[in-house]
């Protein structure tokens, strides 16, 4: 039977990290690129000066840049017309400096509501990550609603969850596996050593797929939009990413657009 529990280039295991606020974030990509990690940067706007963007380009090259809002506004306290100022027009800028669509975000505050997720989307966000840590490794159903794994300072720098996680991948295999930290620049301010000792652990690993957020919720998406014949003998892939599963012992993939017969 065909399960869809394999994630990019057949691994099992993925490890996404966010970072919010844009703060001290030359530490943190300095870091990250050492390691191997991939990141998701979740930056505020209002304060960034059109002829930085050029340079935040190239900082954050290799990585993910993701919406905060142009005011770090609570987006639940906000009129919903001020949804367009704080986080279409704040989508605007973040995609001159990113120079591609910017479509995930982090929730400012970690606030949001039902209305709001209906204006997100209006406004062309379709991923959005929350700061309600879960300690689990599960994707979410409703990717409006992304809970991370756990959140990570210079004082808890996230080593024992990343232990537990790396026990977790030599043990019982109950489905794909996604450990999802975030944190603040600010957080590890003079003390980026404690960063360092977390990526340290968590990266370089051969049996992790390093990927942004917004890599996460295109693979899965892609995956749920696998179409399988009732015999499970013929899977079409109608998307554009190349999607891997399971069948028995066996670990196949679908190309964009492929049909693959079992
Ligand atoms: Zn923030």
């Amino acid at each position: 039977m065909i399960c869809l529990d394999v994630l990019k280039d057949g691994k099992r295991n993925a490890v996404a990290v966010s970072f919010d606020d844009g703060s001290f974030d030359e530490e943190v990509v300095r870091i990250f690129n050492r390691y191997g990690i991939k990141g998701t940067f979740n930056l505020i706007t209002n304060a960034v000066d059109p002829g930085d963007y050029a340079r935040l380009r190239r900082l954050y090259q290799g990585h993910e840049l993701a919406c905060h809002g142009t005011y770090h506004k609570s987006l639940d306290v906000l009129p919903a017309a001020n949804i367009n100022l704080e986080i279409f027009q704040h989508r605007k800028v973040m995609e001159e400096i990113a120079g591609c669509p910017v479509c995930g975000l982090a929730y400012a505050n970690g606030r949001y509501t039902q209305e709001v997720i209906h204006a997100l989307r209006a406004a062309g966000i379709v991923y959005a990550r929350t700061a309600a840590c879960t300690g689990g490794y599960q994707f979410p159903e409703d990717f409006m609603r992304w809970n991370p794994t756990c959140h990570i300072n210079a004082g808890h720098n996230g080593v024992q969850e990343a232990a537990a996680f790396l026990k977790a991948m030599e043990g019982y295999f109950s489905g794909p596996r996604l450990f999802f930290a975030y944190s603040h620049g600010h957080e590890f301010q003079g003390r980026f050593e404690r960063l360092e000792e977390f990526c340290s652990l968590i990266g370089g690993n051969q049996d992790i797929w390093y990927a942004s957020t917004m890599e996460l919720y295109e693979y899965v998406t892609a995956q749920r939009s696998l179409r399988i014949s009732a015999d499970n003998r013929l899977i079409y892939n109608p998307t554009a990413v190349e999607v891997w599963f399971s069948c028995g012992d066996q670990i196949y993939s679908a190309g964009p657009g492929q049909t693959v017969r079992l």
